[in-house]
């Protein structure tokens, strides 16, 4: 499978989809990030050229430890619109790819730089199919599969298609965070007003947060207070349900770390066979 993952920033694939790109990696399938954005956007002290420079950096490390391609796009944070030269530039950017999958943003969300990369790909779904449309890019032959990551937001409600175990990818997945420095130490501490304490490791342990192990119950999950760990935990503890019915009860009541799917209706059907590989 090829699957293209499009986040508006450098922090979106990672922190939603993290976890399913390592392990398609590691199931011999090709993923590939883009984020729509700079990056210049995320920081407190630090300038745009700066901060854009240093999240360029970052993210190619994530790059390496996932074994993927990373492209980042030169739109200012904060300042993405789904206008017709962007839409253009997505359709042939998805073509050049050829994807099986994309993974993006749900068009309800907070930031409109999510509900701009989500429209985009939602207005270029269709078109990615049409051959007059873009015509110095081949037009593929069909649409892909489109599904979305999880958010918060309730109108209308997230549907958990997809629930997919990564308990085996949530250290990669902690590593991951861990690489985002100026983001995870430094700015999303600014926005939130906690104290990271000092020494690698110190702020590490002070990232996961509270310790997750086969007896913790989902309830511990829910109430618990901040951390990477309760972060990537929620989503299984949020839809254990889901997971039983998805994994059986044996597996399903196991799982302690998920990400979670809609799949989309303006791409293809998803087949039984992408479903099985994704769940795996
Ligand atoms: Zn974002």
């Amino acid at each position: 499978m090829r699957v293209l993952m499009i986040g508006a920033h450098q922090d979106d694939n990672e922190f939603e989809s993290g976890g399913l790109a390592s392990k398609l990696i590691k199931n011999g399938h090709v993923v590939q990030f883009l984020s729509m954005c700079n990056g210049c956007g995320g920081h407190h002290i630090l300038g745009p050229k700066e901060i854009s420079e240093r999240r360029a950096k970052e993210s190619a490390k994530v790059a390496k430890l996932l074994g993927i391609k990373y492209d980042i796009w030169d739109n200012d944070d904060c300042n993405l619109v789904a206008d017709l030269a962007t839409r253009k530039r997505t359709i042939r950017y998805i073509r050049e790819f050829n994807p099986d999958l994309i993974i993006t943003h749900r068009t309800v969300d907070y930031m409109p730089d999510h509900r701009a990369t989500a429209q985009l790909v939602q207005d270029a779904s269709y078109l990615l199919t049409v051959p007059n449309e873009c015509p110095d890019v081949p037009a593929m032959r069909y649409m892909p599969v489109i599904m979305c990551s999880e958010d918060k937001f309730t109108n209308p409600v997230f549907r958990p298609d997809l629930v997919v175990d990564i308990d085996s990818e949530v250290d990669v997945k902690l590593q991951i965070a861990n690489i985002n420095v100026s983001q995870v130490y430094e700015w999303l501490p600014y926005t939130y007003g906690h104290e990271v304490p000092d020494g690698d490791k110190e702020r590490f342990e002070w990232l996961k947060g509270m310790e997750i192990t086969s007896d913790t119950t989902d309830e511990e999950i829910l109430n618990a207070g901040r951390g990477y760990a309760i972060r990537y935990a929620l989503p299984a503890a949020r839809h254990r349900q889901r997971l039983i019915e998805l994994y059986g009860e044996e597996r399903g009541s196991k799982i302690r770390f998920a990400e979670c799917y809609e799949v989309s209706e303006y791409g293809s059907p998803m087949s039984e066979d992408m479903k099985q590989e994704l769940l795996k």
